[in-house]
């Protein structure tokens, strides 16, 4: 394609039309593609897969409507400039374009449109001959002296500006050496013209009649300056911003920044950043590498996109904390006075992040497993996280991955594009300034997958001690250490992290509380520092233990305390208006304090009157102001109120949210036997429908279960319909198997199921009881809604250890291998065949 000095373009060539100014031989511009063709163009020609093929296209000037962006080609303006595609960038944003850098190469001429479709391809004419061009050499005859005239412009016109700034320093190297018959298009391009004179120097073909058109344009410049020159007396400390205007000046279209004092000139600016460099502490490949890129930084040219992508790189560089380090200050006894502050109850997970703390102060390189905090939101785990952190004397940063689906959001982008960037544990690591912070990697079962790669795996090269001390994150392609920073992870569920990512971590789980830690909780902490966070005091506000009793049970239903957080700041707010109200008239009224204290009701204009006396100190938060301030309650005790119909019976269900009681409901018509199953189940549940209708009538004569007309089969010419009210969340799971037979053994034999009573448990097509999880979640949550009886598998009879002794003795636990055991605690006086003996329905099955 290019011969020895000189180039040819191919006879074939792809022409892209742009509204954007005119681009000329020897000069660089940033065009915009976003019309289809555009678009298609860049797509087929010069993106194959990710990289970038340089190609040569056909620029024109769309020198018609701009708005015409039909189907239609619009007509074409016969000479272009061929150039040579070196950057492409692509944005979705406002709308999906490329933004290529093009460098001018050649004129040419359209000889004749190929196709217009699905960009315009053309056989054309070279029309400069770059070879023949004479390399530093004089033209002769009248073209010489023209070109001598317009040289010697040329030197004055770079004469006048700043010499120590590179690009100018560059471009009067560049007027020696380039040939002289390029001069005219490359200043063209360089000073301030119009695009319709930048058009007439494209269309000039011929060189004498381009130095005649372009000279004048030349000299208008240098004239322009010089009066710049004059009315601005040059000052010491103006010498900056002339230089700026200068080359905001010649340099019509680029931004350089005007800024004020306090900009350091070019040249020091690298030297600083040089030295900032060199003082980072970066270990030897990453200051080679540093070091090489600031190299070429100086050698170009502000204007280039790449210098702003490099020079944020050299400062992101320059800010990691390469050496930077916390030194850790670790006192068992001390860690565990402060985890106990920071925490009431939570007793299990204290422990164990105590013991990984001890071991991890014995064996200083500790190459653990990460511990995972898994539970439902509020419980604390952030906060027992940034515990850690403090009893360290380490940094905290937590790094939300909820919803991360792209892989580059981890480990960074590379530094093709603009406006890449670093992946969050890097970027952490600039924000934290240190090493060896805590990360909390917070909702690791939240991580998406698409196309971008998964999250997961470059989240499992930051966790591998054995990789982590050299990860490389894309955008700054060398290796940092991420050996010294502490890894906390949290989850709501495990069911979700990805296996590879759960196998690496030791999982905490963190219950839900029950209602007094919740109430100690609330004491202990959220109160008062809500009160500190509103300026109150203890003397301003007081909230007693009935009303945060009511707060939770009333107001709240959750697992944790993050909504019974947000109720108190709620009544602290409504509070502080109060006592700043108080404090307005006591200033307002300076004799009201009188009059407060002979019991006088004073009136004050446009305040409400209850709110006109200043406020008794303190208030106290009782039940009506509780209603007050807070509302109507939200949650109401409906479980008896549900259950005074055949057909209703309660389940234990666990969700990431914590346990949740659930009513399952089940109806009956005329029909052909049919099963309806409402209410977003899964399929597992679907399953344990089923099995439950199938068991029961199996066994309907047992139980003397009947249809509506009395017949032994109780789907005889009925319809049944199961539905799983409350809450748009999806059921699944087979723990609400008994929940579902107790149901339809209410409704085919028309009794009331207890309405004190809630079970979970998995059954078999035989009638027996399989063991589920989460039980001390159900169980809280039966507790949470006042349930007495709670019917459980025989085999979950050891998870009852682990709810707390109070709760335990507040509520009857049933355990229960079989079906029969099930239905004879969840009846009162058990179920027609409590007579039957274990043994007897054992050899049955
Ligand atoms: P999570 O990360 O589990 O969703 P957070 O750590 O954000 O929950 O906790 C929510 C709020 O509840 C925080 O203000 C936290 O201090 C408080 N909190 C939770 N558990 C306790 C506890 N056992 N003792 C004191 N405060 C707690």
């Amino acid at each position: 394609m290019s011969s020895s000095g000189g180039i040819q373009i191919p006879e074939r060539l792809p022409l892209l039309l742009t509204d954007e100014g005119v681009l000329l031989p020897g000069s660089s511009s940033r065009i915009s593609a976003d019309s289809a063709r555009n678009m298609q163009l860049v797509k087929s020609r010069l993106l194959k897969g990710t990289s970038l093929k340089s190609t040569i296209i056909g620029v024109i000037p769309n020198t018609k409507d701009p708005e015409h962006d039909g189907e239609e080609l619009p007509p074409l303006h016969s000479i272009g400039t061929a150039g040579l595609a070196v950057q492409v960038v692509g944005s979705n944003w406002p709308k999906p374009h490329y933004t290529l850098l093009i460098t001018g190469l050649c004129r040419f001429r359209v000889v004749k449109l190929l196709r217009e479709q699905p960009f315009p391809l053309a056989v054309v004419e070279q029309l400069d001959r770059l070879e023949q061009y004479t390399e530093g050499e004089q033209l002769d005859g009248e073209l010489g002296e023209l070109s001598q005239r317009f040289y010697q412009a040329a030197v004055q016109l770079v004469g006048m500006l700043d010499m120590s700034v590179p690009v100018v320093a560059k471009l009067r190297r560049l007027l020696d050496s380039l040939p002289r018959e390029t001069l005219p298009d490359v200043l063209a391009s360089m000073i301030r013209t119009s695009n319709t004179e930048k058009l007439q120097v494209l269309n000039a073909i011929d060189l004498e009649e381009r130095f005649k058109k372009t000279l004048p344009m030349l000299t208008r410049q240098i004239e322009g300056l010089k009066l710049l020159q004059k009315t601005r007396k040059p000052r010491p400390d103006d010498d900056k911003r002339v230089l700026a205007i200068r080359k905001g000046g010649i340099f019509p279209g680029r931004q350089f920044s005007l800024e004020e004092d306090g900009e350091e000139e070019d040249g020091d600016d690298m030297v600083v950043l040089e030295r900032k460099v060199k003082e980072a502490g970066m270990p030897e490949p990453a200051l080679k590498v540093c070091l090489k890129e600031l190299k070429r930084l100086k050698k170009m040219p502000q204007s280039m996109p790449e210098y702003a992508l490099t020079r944020n790189y050299l400062e992101l560089m320059v800010e990691l904390p390469w050496s930077k380090s916390t030194t850790d200050c670790l006192d068992i006894r001390a860690a565990r006075v402060l985890l106990d502050n920071d925490h009431y109850a939570l007793e299990k997970l204290k422990r164990r992040v105590l013991e990984y703390l001890a071991v991890r102060q014995l064996k200083s390189a500790l190459k653990g497993p990460i511990l995972c905090f898994v539970g439902p939101p509020g419980v604390g785990k952030t906060s027992v996280g940034r515990s850690i952190a403090r009893t360290l004397g380490r940094e905290f940063h937590r790094i939300a991955l909820g919803g991360v689906c792209d892989q580059s959001d981890i480990r960074g982008h590379r530094r093709t594009y603009v406006g890449s960037m670093p992946g969050r544990i890097i970027n952490g690591l600039k924000i934290v300034g240190v090493n060896n912070p805590v990360f909390l990697l917070d909702e690791v079962d939240k991580l998406g997958k698409s196309l971008q790669g998964d999250p997961a795996a470059a989240l499992l090269e930051v966790l591998d001690p054995e990789q982590n001390h050299s990860f490389t994150d894309h955008y700054l392609n060398v290796s940092f250490d991420l050996s010294q920073v502490l890894f906390i992870a949290t989850a709501n569920t495990t069911a979700t992290i990805p296996p590879a990512l759960l196998d690496r971590m030791e999982v905490l789980q963190v219950p839900g509380y029950t209602q007094e830690e919740k109430v100690e909780i609330a004491h202990r902490h959220l109160i008062p520092h809500q009160l500190e966070q509103h300026g109150l005091t203890p003397q301003q506000l007081q909230i007693p233990q009935d009303t945060t009793q009511e707060i939770i049970s009333k107001y709240t239903r959750e697992a944790g305390v993050r909504s019974l957080e947000r109720k108190i700041g709620a009544i602290c707010r409504a509070v502080a208006v109060k006592v700043a109200e108080g404090h307005k008239l006591s200033k307002t009224e300076s004799s009201s304090e009188q009059g407060a204290a002979s019991g006088q009701e004073r009136e004050v204009k446009g305040v409400d009157s209850d709110m006109a006396a200043p406020p008794e100190m303190p208030i106290v938060i009782d039940q009506v102001a509780l209603k007050d301030i807070l509302g109507p309650q939200i949650f109401e005790m409906e479980v008896s109120e549900r259950l005074t119909l055949p057909g209703v019976a309660i389940g234990l269900a666990w969700t990431p949210l914590g346990g949740e009681i659930m009513f399952v409901e089940a109806s009956r018509m005329e029909g052909e036997g049919q099963l309806t199953l409402t209410g977003q189940l899964g399929d597992v549940m679907k399953e344990s429908a089923h099995l439950a209708i199938t068991w029961l009538r199996s066994n309907a004569k047992t139980y003397q279960l009947t249809n509506i007309a009395g017949c032994a089969d109780p789907l005889e010419g009925n319809d049944i319909h199961l539905h799983f009210p409350a809450g748009a969340v999806t059921k699944d799971g087979p723990s609400a198997g008994v929940t579902i037979v107790t149901c339809l053994a209410s409704l085919f034999s028309g009794r009331l199921v207890r309405s004190d009573v809630a079970m979970t448990g998995e059954i078999t097509l035989r009638g027996l009881v399989l063991p589920v999880g989460g039980i001390k979640d159900k169980v809280l949550a039966a507790h949470r809604a006042g349930l007495k009886r709670v019917i459980l598998p025989k085999r979950n009879e050891k998870d009852l250890e682990e709810i707390p002794g109070h709760i335990r003795a507040e509520l009857d636990f049933v355990t229960a291998s079989t079906l029969d055991e099930v239905l004879n605690a969840a009846f009162d006086g058990g179920f027609p065949a409590a007579s039957m003996t274990h043994s007897q329905i054992a050899s049955k099955l």
